[in-house]
């Protein structure tokens, strides 16, 4: 009915059009006209058909789909150390008849599968890496950590891969059987939380044959948005210090202390804060603040997120964070040793016509059914934190337009800005998680491993294996979707990598953390052989929440 109605309207604006053609305008060769940057194209008899099946099969694929959620979400592993989540997704996908190249740009934990062959090429990617201090047992409805101080899923990267293999296989299975061209990748976003490799990913030329990403990521709705995103990309940088040891009380004045020169970037930088724009964040962490007391310390570092909202913004304040850093050093009589970068993001900006395509899709899908005992539990998770007791989505939002950057007021940043910038790219977000919710803290784990987040995965899967069959068969959609990215898109800015020509990964993150906690969380990784869901193995009652 949509695309009827769609096609009306055409017709009325062309039977009012003021000036009709001549005999002679009609007779000449028109120059061939620019694709219009629209993804909003009818199903023909067999899209649809096509699209029908698909949503049968992802349907089918509930129960799959439900483990993969569990699985990760027990794993619960930090960006560059997500060993068991690498080796879970690589077995799986080889089991489905996926080539996985493994670590790929130097990253251990990240890979690249593919299957099928020709074009288009279609790439499929979401995160993988949890949150640290955010352990936390899925349905309960207050902090009750599974391991007191380990990482978990306090933001939902645990689903993101099942929405795109459930998609993934979905489409192979018809693909295989009707014989479509194409190929599809599947790719993590491996440390997304340090945003650490997919700049790297394009740097190793990952993407280079690739003609449409297909990102997704957890969210409270099912939804895409195109054109400059809201949010900020973001420059991660550690500073480095080295002074003199000397004995802290003996001889003070023969040492330099390295800590000294943190403190004084740190005072200088919340001094500077008042006067930077408003819309830009900036935080830190100190990362050596020195070994003991009564030693000065010879070496320490601090950690520095930058972030703004334009490239060429993000640019000017990185460079006053290195002024401040120059001038800690000068005041302290030490000496700025390294600047590392341990991770960056483009600001994003998302391609209209896959949007649009993404977007008709949504449509026919709609927002899970929710449970009572679904409702209940995130509408006591929202008590708890004192926000509005709204509980869950019970409907579909707009298409996300463009922010200008006028308007936009700051906040996260996601690494997939890079990809963005480089090939026609949407993030479908699905509605696995709770609204109201503070993001990186325990109370953003506890749906996700529950059956709000498996619908939401499931939904997720659908938009995401119905955009999947636009794109294999209505190739006008590629077309349209590189002319917006060449002609509007990139018209005026040029991708430029963050990361610098002698920056490499940042592998050893996390590992300190991770061989803190990993064996005691191992006890309680999710074996679907014995159990249906992870919530029956932790012997949690559904929803547990506060009397
Ligand atoms: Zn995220």
């Amino acid at each position: 009915m949509r695309f009827v109605s769609a096609l009306a309207l055409v017709f009325f604006t062309a039977a009012f059009s003021p000036v009709p053609l001549s005999a002679g305008q009609q007779d000449q060769e028109p120059a061939p006209a620019p694709p219009p940057h629209t993804g909003v194209i009818p199903d023909d008899e067999r899209v649809a058909t096509l699209k029908a099946e698909a949503l049968v099969e992802v349907e089918n694929m509930r129960d799959f789909t439900q483990q993969m959620v569990d699985q990760i979400f027990s794993f619960g592993e930090l960006g560059f150390q997500e060993v068991e989540t690498h080796k879970y997704l690589v077995n799986l996908l080889r089991t489905n008849g996926f080539s996985v190249e493994e670590g790929v740009a130097g990253i251990p934990t990240a890979f690249m599968a593919s299957w099928g062959s020709g074009k288009p090429v279609i790439a499929l990617g979401s995160d993988i890496d949890g949150i640290p201090q955010s352990s936390q047992k899925p349905g309960v409805a207050y902090r009750d950590p599974i391991v007191e101080g380990a990482p978990g899923h306090g933001e939902g990267h645990n689903s993101g891969m099942a929405v795109n293999i459930t998609a993934a296989l979905a489409l192979k299975k018809i693909m295989e059987r009707d014989k479509i061209p194409g190929t599809i990748r599947i790719w993590p976003g491996t440390a997304e939380e340090l945003v650490g490799t997919k700049a790297y990913f394009i740097r190793d030329g990952l993407f280079k044959d690739v003609d449409v990403a297909l990102f997704t990521h957890v969210g409270r709705n099912l939804g895409v948005s195109w054109g400059a995103a809201g949010g900020t990309g973001l420059v991660s940088v550690e500073y480095q210090f080295e002074g003199e040891t000397a004995h802290s009380a003996g001889a003070p004045w023969r040492g330099r202390s390295a800590l000294d020169a943190v403190e004084l970037m740190n005072i200088g930088w919340n001094y500077r804060r008042e006067h930077l724009a408003l819309e830009h964040r900036s935080h830190y962490i100190v990362t050596n603040g020195g070994d003991q007391p009564n030693v000065v310390p010879r070496t320490a570092a601090v950690w520095y997120y930058f972030r703004q909202t334009t490239y060429p913004k993000l640019m000017d304040l990185w460079k006053i964070g290195d002024q401040m850093a120059e001038g800690a050093a000068i005041m302290s009589g030490t000496t700025l040793v390294n600047t590392r970068v341990l991770g960056s993001a483009w600001p994003r900006h998302f391609n209209k016509v896959i949007a649009e395509a993404t977007y008709e899709n949504i449509k026919k899908i709609g927002l899970p059914e929710w449970s009572e005992a679904d409702v209940t539990l995130a509408k006591a998770v929202q008590k708890e934190l004192g926000v509005r007791e709204q509980g869950l989505a019970t409907s579909l939002g707009r298409l996300g337009q463009p922010v200008p950057d006028a308007q936009n007021r700051g906040g996260g940043s996601d690494d997939i800005g890079d990809i963005s910038w480089n090939v026609p790219t949407v993030t479908l977000s699905f509605p696995s998680n709770i609204p109201g919710l503070p993001g990186h803290n325990w109370a953003d784990s506890i749906a996700m491993a529950t059956p709000i987040a498996h619908k939401g995965a499931t939904a997720g899967a659908k938009a995401q294996a119905l955009t999947l069959v636009d794109i294999l068969l209505k190739p006008e959609i590629v077309e349209r979707a590189w002319d917006y990215f060449r002609t509007v898109q990139t018209k005026d800015m040029t991708y430029e990598p963050l990361i610098r020509a002698e920056d490499t990964p940042a592998i050893d993150l996390n590992r300190n953390i991770m061989a803190t906690y990993r064996d005691e969380m191992r006890k309680f990784y999710f074996d679907p052989t014995k159990y249906k869901t992870y919530l029956e193995q932790l012997g949690i009652t559904y929803p547990t929440i506060k009397k």
